[in-house]
């Protein structure tokens, strides 16, 4: 079973908009993936779609062989997903937020405390445990949506433009993490982004997209050698 298989795409928004016309992707367990393309390429609507957080208007998406219309449940479990935009309550505290995360996908407080001790850690932000979070720098509230994806321990790690306006340190703090757990822990990542800069740094394999469009999916050493 492929990590992703998304097959023929539609995205048309309310206002008429035709967002997607037609993806078609494949991502092998324990790649590293990177779909990249230009500001309005349609990456985070597909991302939303994978997710679940937007209807599509046509087409499939399974995730490690659950389709999201017929087994949803299963296919969420399978995934973490960290948005582009800060989406948790910003007044309460950094633990509190990943004990709410862990409850939604069924971990008892004790399964839960472990893994969020591991993260909060290797994130560097076990000092900040108790902090509400409208009180981290933006560089903090992106790892700590990280960790929040990895609370339970997801196959599928989907990031949406992890790095935009971090800066160089973080940027790479964050590249050795997310590399890490896809090297060590095995665990299959997508991300999108729009620098070729970033893709070429992390992923095996790449699919452009551009105007609702895969332009190519293709290995990253290919298409380094086609530019
Ligand atoms: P859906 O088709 O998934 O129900 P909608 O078309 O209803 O989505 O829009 C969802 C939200 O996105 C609305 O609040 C809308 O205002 C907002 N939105 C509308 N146009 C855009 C745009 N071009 N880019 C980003 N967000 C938009
Ligand atoms: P990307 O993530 O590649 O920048 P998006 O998926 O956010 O692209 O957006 C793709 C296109 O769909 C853009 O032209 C955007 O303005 C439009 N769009 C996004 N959300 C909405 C919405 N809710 N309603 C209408 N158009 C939208």
């Amino acid at each position: 079973t492929d990590a992703l298989h998304v097959k023929g795409l539609h995205k048309t928004y309310a206002n008429g908009f035709v967002a997607l016309k037609g993806i078609d992707l494949r991502v092998e367990q324990g790649d590293f993936f990177a779909l990249l393309g230009p500001n309005g390429a349609g990456k985070s609507t597909t991302i939303g779609i994978i997710t679940s957080l937007i209807n599509k208007t046509a087409g499939q998406v399974s995730v490690f062989g659950h389709d999201i219309d017929t087994a949803l449940p299963d296919a969420q479990q399978c995934i973490g997903v960290v948005p582009q935009e800060f989406n948790f309550n910003i007044f309460e505290k950094v633990e509190d937020i990943l004990y709410n995360q862990a409850g939604f996908y069924g971990l008892t407080r004790r399964q839960a405390r472990d893994k969020i001790e591991y993260y909060l850690n290797r994130l560097s932000l076990w000092d900040r445990r108790h902090s509400p979070a409208k009180q981290l720098s933006g560089g903090m509230k992106r790892r700590l949506m990280i960790a929040r994806a990895m609370v339970h321990e997801p196959k599928l790690l989907i990031l949406d433009e992890p790095t935009a306006g971090v800066d160089l340190k973080i940027r790479r703090a964050m590249w050795d993490f997310i590399s890490e757990i896809n090297e060590k822990k095995g665990v299959t990542i997508i991300l999108t982004t729009h620098y070729l800069e970033e893709a070429e740094q992390l992923c095996k394999n790449v699919a452009i997209i551009d105007a609702g469009q895969v332009i190519t999916q293709t290995n990253m050493k290919s298409l380094l050698s086609q530019l």
